[in-house]
């Protein structure tokens, strides 16, 4: 393994620069980026530390009442910042199912966004992948995951993008353009090349809505203790909207959150009985076909979506009545 050079910039466009270096790559909080170097899955050559930067270690509300969280703060630090914690229960439940207690104190809200895809048959010591002609993400000409598919389906494992999503949060993007982007379109849907950052592009923060929806989340992984997503489910409604819009997000079936409009638009024109209940849980199922890259088998995968969905919808829907509001 070659040698890494570790930047620490002190200004955004200082980062931006560093990141023009060939091998460049954000080190945040490192607990995805340092594992993969030492199983050779990511070969940077220079780490490039945004900690330095004014404000991404910080949270703040606007003088909308939306609340910013910069890309540096740990997982931890959201956990136990109090205001945060009232206003967005829905994004805490997600940052409690990161990993462990351990590796919170660490990861970082950017890096939890960014966090590599993952896929059984890469996320494997270099000894076993030798054994395997490579596939599009270790720069060969197949995929093992779905053999049709001309790019890598390997899964967004992001525990927080399914709820920032189902929020309506938003990413500040550094960089010679900087703006603020819907949290959907930082996915691209390539496994391979999963954000759709360009060159010198990184988060700088988050932004979280001043009315949050409500919302439940759920996630399905062999072991609760520290494994990865097979599927996370978010749901949320917002009932303040005149039609009160509802959102489900579906996630860790592949590169990319999918959004089960049908469900959504099911929910969002008549009311929340069980029966309308099942049926959209049945339409989000129908929505999302998982692809055979984790650990668990595909087909108890996609009947998890439908048990999570439906499980979800009834919380947020208990959460709707005791709100006062019409489900
Ligand atoms: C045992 C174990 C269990 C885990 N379980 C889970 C889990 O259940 N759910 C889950 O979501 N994750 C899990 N993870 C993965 C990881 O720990 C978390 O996703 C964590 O939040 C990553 O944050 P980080 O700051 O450590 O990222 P880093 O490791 O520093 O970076 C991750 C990636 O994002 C890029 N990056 C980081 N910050 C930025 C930024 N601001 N802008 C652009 N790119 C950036 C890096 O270049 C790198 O490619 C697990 C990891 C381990 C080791
Ligand atoms: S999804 Fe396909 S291309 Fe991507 S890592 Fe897995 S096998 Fe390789």
């Amino acid at each position: 393994m070659s040698s890494t050079a570790w930047l620490r910039p002190r200004t955004a466009a200082e980062v931006t620069m560093a990141l023009g270096l060939p091998g460049a790559r954000i080190l945040a909080g490192g607990t995805d980026l340092v594992p993969n170097r030492t199983w050779e899955l990511d070969t940077g050559t220079t780490w490039v530390g945004i900690g330095a930067v004014p404000g991404t270690r910080e949270v703040r509300c606007d003088a909308a009442g939306r609340w910013e969280v910069g890309a540096a703060v740990t997982l931890a630090e959201v956990l136990a910042h109090p205001q945060l914690g009232r206003h967005y229960p829905l994004w805490m439940e997600a940052m409690r199912a990161v990993a462990t207690p351990e590796i919170r104190t660490q990861a970082t809200v950017g890096g939890n966004l960014c966090v590599d895809t993952r896929c059984r048959f890469r996320n494997q010591p270099p000894i076993w992948r030798s054994g395997l002609i490579p596939c599009f993400k270790s720069g060969g000409d197949r995929c093992y995951a779905a053999p049709a598919s001309r790019l890598c389906v390997a899964m967004l494992v992001s525990d927080s993008a399914p709820v920032l999503m189902a929020m309506g949060a938003e990413a500040a993007v550094a960089g010679p353009f900087a703006r603020w982007i819907a949290l959907a379109d930082l996915y691209s849907g390539d496994g391979d090349r999963h954000l759709t950052l360009n060159p010198g592009e990184w988060v700088r923060a988050i932004r979280l809505p001043a009315k949050p929806p409500l919302g439940a989340f759920r996630k399905w992984r062999p072991r609760a203790t520290m494994d990865f997503p097979e599927v996370d489910v978010a749901v949320s409604v917002d009932c303040d909207e005149e039609p009160r819009v509802v959102r489900i997000v579906v996630s860790a079936v592949g590169p990319v959150p999918v959004r089960a409009t049908s469900a959504e638009t099911l929910l969002e024109s008549g009311p929340w009985t069980s029966e309308r209940l099942a049926e959209a849980a049945d339409r989000a199922r129908a929505a999302v076909h998982p692809y055979d890259n984790g650990q668990l088998r595909v087909w108890g995968r996609q009947r998890a979506v439908h048990g999570l969905v439906l499980d979800a919808l009834r919380q947020v829907a208990s959460a709707v009545v005791e709100k006062g509001a019409q489900a």
